[in-house]
């Protein structure tokens, strides 16, 4: 088998003769390799090789070149072109040759001989990288609060449903809290809405050093937040918890030169195996929330029916 690159390129008469493709692939940003219709290598540009870090021998090196959950559909995509006759994409991610990450968008074409036989399928790979990278970007930001970088209310309510999916499977309780600083508006109204957001960024990683890494951490909205412990089983476990983040919140803090005081309450609910929604869990807590508030807030309470 003849490997051939952009070196022998003379040999490839339909390069050689066509000064427009010529140029049109050596100066083209895309890559371009192609296969003969048993998978082995006929052509690749120089460009091809420098992302990809080698000239394969074969369509299987690609194969093996990209992630493996792209493996297959990279293979019927060659299938595709070669049953169907028409050209079809796909996306893929793969380690480039100086080891990122890159995501490519692959177009098979099927080239046709002069007699009208199959004989050739091209594939043309366009670097999508930042495309993707800021799609991804988008998606956390659709899921994650700008100001402490925690997970939003929408991707706790997935969590939440998440829980009691497997709560019900599991048959293992697990534990709703729900968080809101005590008096928070005089941290705003004495020392300006700047401390005030400095202040829930400062109180978000606080109570995160007070949670296991499986624990789930969320900002509902301004001074409220909510935490799942999962896999509890009884509500000492669950108090130790809340008393380790009341305490915690009760040292003094220091915010861009300012040293306060502040207090959190808290309404926490236990979801024994899946036998509420997540309306209710949330109803609960905070009907249990309201309570301490009432009583004079720095407390916790478990919801009681
Ligand atoms: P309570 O003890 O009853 O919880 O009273 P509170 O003063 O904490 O008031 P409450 O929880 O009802 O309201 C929270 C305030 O947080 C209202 C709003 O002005 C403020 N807030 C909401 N979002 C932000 C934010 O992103 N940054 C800042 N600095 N303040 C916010
Ligand atoms: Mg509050």
């Amino acid at each position: 088998m003849s490997q051939k690159t952009d070196l022998d390129l003379a040999k490839l008469s339909w390069f050689q003769n066509n000064a427009f493709v010529r140029q049109f692939i050596e100066q083209a940003w895309d890559y371009f390799c192609t296969f003969d219709v048993h998978g082995n290598l006929t052509y690749a540009s120089k460009s091809f090789g420098q992302v990809v870090g080698f000239i394969p021998q074969d369509f299987q090196q690609i194969v093996d070149f990209i992630d493996s959950e792209y493996r297959m559909d990279l293979y019927k995509m060659f299938i595709k072109a070669l049953q169907t006759n028409r050209s079809n994409k796909l996306e893929f991610r793969a380690k480039s040759a100086n080891e990122a990450c890159i995501w490519l968008e692959c177009t098979a074409i099927p080239i046709r001989n002069e007699q009208g036989e199959l004989a050739e399928i091209s594939f043309v790979l366009h670097d999508i990288t930042l495309r993707k990278n800021q799609e991804s970007q988008l998606v956390a930001m659709a899921f994650h609060d700008a100001l402490t970088g925690l997970p939003n209310r929408r991707l706790f309510k997935d969590h939440l449903q998440q829980m009691l999916v497997q709560s019900k499977q599991t048959n293992r309780a697990f534990a709703l809290l729900y968080l809101d600083i005590d008096d928070f508006k005089v941290v705003n109204d004495t020392m300006g809405h700047d401390v005030g957001d400095a202040f829930l960024q400062e109180f978000a990683q606080r109570i995160q050093g007070c949670l296991r890494e499986v624990d789930m951490f969320a900002r509902m909205g301004g001074d409220e937040f909510t935490i799942i412990l999962p896999t509890v089983d009884c509500e000492e476990h669950v108090s130790s918890v809340a008393e380790r983040i009341i305490q915690c919140v009760e040292q003094p803090w220091e915010v861009q030169g300012q040293i306060f005081r502040s207090t959190v309450s808290m309404g926490i609910t236990m979801c024994h195996s899946g036998v509420a929604d997540a309306a209710t869990l949330l109803k609960e807590v905070d009907t249990a929330l309201y309570q301490v508030k009432g009583k004079g807030r720095n407390h916790y309470q478990f919801f009681r029916k």
